[in-house]
């Protein structure tokens, strides 16, 4: 059966429920009741690019290469040239395909037929199978983008909801994956439940009236599946923190390489913010091998505290090892994580920064059910793999909840922000046209649920982190 996922970019998981009590959103309320509404957890970080990746590999995003929306490449694997660090936002989109590791396959690749519109990763779609990827449509968001105009960005969903829906019904691709970038920018500049907000998610409910019914006239509605998912929530910001000027004045000031300014010389730390409530901050920039904190600590132990001083910053993150990940909590005492085998452990040192207690090791199920209760669902999960992967940065920062960690040089107001490993940012909604067999749990459960609904065999080489719920 084909497969047509809409991806509703920044919703929280709780994005529907004032319209469905007000009666607002007619189809969508009306595909939630056919199929169903569920909650699941994104991947960290919450942010839009290595979010998608989930979806489209059934992998979280950190171990195949796509660590943050911006990253430093210490080893130069793909960065072969100063600043050796990436930033998706603007021409380094263009990367991202190839950023991803040839391994993780993405659905596009392994489906009979595929349409991409607005999708930040889409290897596997040649340029007639895609669409926002064309000069023009480009230049009008590059516009958009920089000149700070959320507003635009609703036309461009209207544009882009247009051109997919005419694409669909003609082409009949077997997977269609469907980015509306509206809800996310607009919650950026007036909140999650702003007027803005709201609209863009009439431009879904209209979309999906049409899909609806393009599909019907044509005697394939029942035969079809429409999911729509997000990449990650949204919580208001009160007050920008600029890790970056903040480790600048540290010690005896640092030289700090972060975006816009990446030409700094002979750096001493690189920042790199995602979202903007999460960071990799690397210490050394210039060793080509990964260090680890245990090398680090005699030297930067400093900073790290200094960090955990911030009001803004929630969590640190220590990577020990590819396995053993060291978490601070502002206030609430250490705790180290660790893989061992299938399992994850996570042993309280001088506190319970997670709120988990002492748990037996889980397994990754375990995890997720033990951890999504408290303020930080799926972060043992998330943890051992984002610390462990090769591109990470030495220190990983998440934010407290009403601060970010980038001050200046944004585009557009920040009054809403996500990237962080709270709920707010880490819980989004899943919607199906049709009964499934079990509850989702995870983003990255869509790409095997989405090979079992296309009849496809899942690769033998792949271990998704996700599992079907078809
Ligand atoms: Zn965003």
């Amino acid at each position: 059966m084909p497969l047509i996922f809409l991806l509703l970019d920044g919703a929280r998981s709780d994005v529907f429920d004032a319209p469905f009590a007000a009666g607002e959103l007619p189809e969508l309320a009306r595909l939630r009741s056919d199929g169903g509404l569920y909650p699941v957890t994104t991947a960290f970080p919450s942010v839009t690019g290595p979010a998608y990746a989930p979806f489209l590999t059934g992998r979280f995003p950190g171990p195949i290469g796509l660590p943050g929306l911006r990253w430093y490449d210490r080893e130069h694997t793909r960065c072969r040239r100063p600043p050796h660090c990436r930033s998706y936002l603007g021409s380094e989109i263009r990367h991202v395909d190839g950023d991803v590791d040839a391994s993780a396959p993405t659905l596009f690749e392994l489906a009979p037929s595929r349409f991409a519109a607005m999708s930040m990763l889409a290897r596997g779609a040649t340029a007639r199978e895609q669409m926002g990827r064309d000069a023009r449509l480009l230049w009008r968001i590059a516009r958009t983008h920089w000149r700070g105009d959320a507003a635009a960005w609703l036309d461009i969903d209207r544009v882009v909801s247009l051109l997919a829906r005419t694409h669909i019904a003609q082409r009949r691709p077997d997977v269609s994956f469907v980015a509306l970038l509206g809800l996310d920018k607009t919650s950026h500049a007036t909140g999650h439940t702003s007027p803005d907000a709201h609209h863009a998610l009439r431009i879904l409910d209209d979309l999906v009236g049409h899909v609806r019914g393009d599909l019907e006239r044509a005697g394939r509605w029942e035969s079809t599946h429409l999911w729509i998912g997000s990449d990650h929530g949204h919580s208001p910001v009160h007050t920008h923190d600029d890790l970056a000027d903040a480790v600048r004045a540290m010690g005896d000031g640092h030289r700090v390489l972060a975006h816009p300014w990446v030409f700094t010389r002979r750096p001493d730390v690189a920042v790199m913010v995602s979202g903007n409530a999460m960071a990799h901050v690397y210490l050394e920039p210039a060793r080509r091998a990964r260090p680890w904190w245990p090398s680090l600590r005699g030297r930067w132990s400093a900073l790290a505290d200094a960090l955990l001083e911030r009001p803004a910053v929630d969590l640190l993150l220590l990577p020990h090892d590819a396995r053993r990940c060291e978490v601070r909590g502002r206030g609430r005492g250490a705790a180290l994580v660790e893989r061992v085998g299938m399992r994850f452990a996570y042993r309280p040192l001088t506190g319970d920064p997670l709120g988990l207690g002492e748990p037996p090791p889980l397994d990754d199920i375990e995890c997720h059910a033990a951890s999504l209760p408290t303020d930080y669902p799926d972060a043992l999960v998330q943890i051992a793999h984002l610390s462990g992967a090769p591109r990470a940065g030495d220190v990983i920062v998440s934010a407290t909840r009403g601060w970010d960690l980038r001050a200046r040089y944004e585009p557009m107001p920040h009054v809403s922000t996500h990237g962080a490993l709270h709920r707010e940012h880490m819980l989004v909604p899943l919607m199906v046209n049709h009964p499934i067999a079990r509850t989702p749990r995870r983003t990255a459960d869509v790409m095997p649920s989405a090979l079992r609904a296309l009849g496809l065999p899942q690769p033998p080489s792949i271990a998704f982190d996700g599992q079907s719920f078809m």
